[in-house]
């Protein structure tokens, strides 16, 4: 059983994290974000986050905020634009890699024998995933392992995630458009265990961690350039060195607390079609994590 931590305020967390264990002095460490779409107000913060830049300087690491160009349209699709927005949003000490910076990590699965991830993987021993908490429309809730797993894919990763051209209605008349317009298929389950793919191979030989951000729980994901309003009132943040626990607890909390979504399944409420379990098991299948945990409020 894992130990999931949680508090509403950042800096007693951090206090209770035990960071300094999986930090050398001097190591490079990822702090994995989504600098959110312009329009959208529901991402994260930097002040919310910088506690967790401090925390890993005080520990001797060298951190650096990450995310992957996105596969969709939009400013951030190239790392120039991306870069310009998520200093528009107020980060600085980013680092945001170009296509071909790119790892081609072995895993051996199901789905994929590589997985494709943005370079700044391969750059650190230390990956600590600061994840906003929220809904999702082909994954019902996005968490942790969707910020590592689709998080950290290249462009060409992300393609190969969203893709299912055996079950797709365009496969005869399909040009390979190489975009997401084309590929956006109605595939949750495939594309939860590629997803977990994929953060199975971000955190290879990685020492990890990681913050769910349960606030602001918007109903679909960061990379829209709007938001509505929350489905439930703030909960607070969780910490957890097993990813798939972190998002298992997130789970319960959205869903045992009164919100506007009257469910005591609200992901499935919002999407009836998506299995957002799906994610979970696979993860604990491939021994990324437990979904059993101990919930510890600091
Ligand atoms: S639209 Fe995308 S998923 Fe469908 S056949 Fe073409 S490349 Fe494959």
């Amino acid at each position: 059983m894992s130990k999931v931590f949680y508090s509403k305020d950042i800096n007693k967390l951090l206090e209770a994290t035990g960071l300094d264990k999986i930090i050398t002095k001097d190591d490079p460490v990822a702090l994995k974000i989504h600098f959110g779409e312009p329009g959208n107000t529901a991402f994260l913060k930097p002040d919310e986050v910088r506690p967790v830049f401090e925390k890993v300087k005080a520990c001797g690491g060298q951190p650096f905020y990450t995310d992957c160009n996105t596969l969709y349209k939009g400013p951030r699709k190239e790392t120039i634009t991306h870069g310009a927005v998520a200093q528009a949003h107020g980060y600085t000490d980013f680092f945001i890699p170009e296509e071909d910076d790119c790892l081609a990590q072995e895993v051996n699965l199901k789905h994929f024998k590589k997985v494709y991830l943005g370079g700044a993987v391969a750059k650190t021993p230390v990956i600590i995933a600061l994840t906003h908490f929220k809904g999702h429309e082909l994954t019902g809730f996005g968490g942790a392992l969707k910020n590592l797993g689709m998080g950290f894919g290249t462009r060409r990763g992300k393609l190969k995630m969203h893709q299912d051209c055996k079950n797709c209605a365009e496969l005869k008349t399909c040009k390979r458009n190489q975009t997401i317009d084309a590929c956006w298929i109605g595939a949750p389950a495939l594309v939860q265990e590629k997803i977990v793919e994929y953060a199975y191979g971000a955190v290879k030989d990685k020492k990890c961690a990681y913050f769910n951000y349960i606030i602001r729980v918007s109903p679909a994901c960061d990379c829209y350039d709007y938001n509505d309003l929350p489905i439930v009132p703030d909960i607070g943040i969780l910490f957890s060195l097993d990813p798939v626990a972190i998002d298992q607890a997130s789970v319960a909390l959205v869903n045992k607390i009164q919100g506007r979504v009257k469910s005591g399944n609200k992901f499935r409420a919002l999407y009836p079609n998506v299995d957002w379990e799906v994610q979970l098991k696979y993860a604990e299948l491939l021994n990324l994590g437990s979904r059993k945990y101990e919930l510890v409020k600091i």
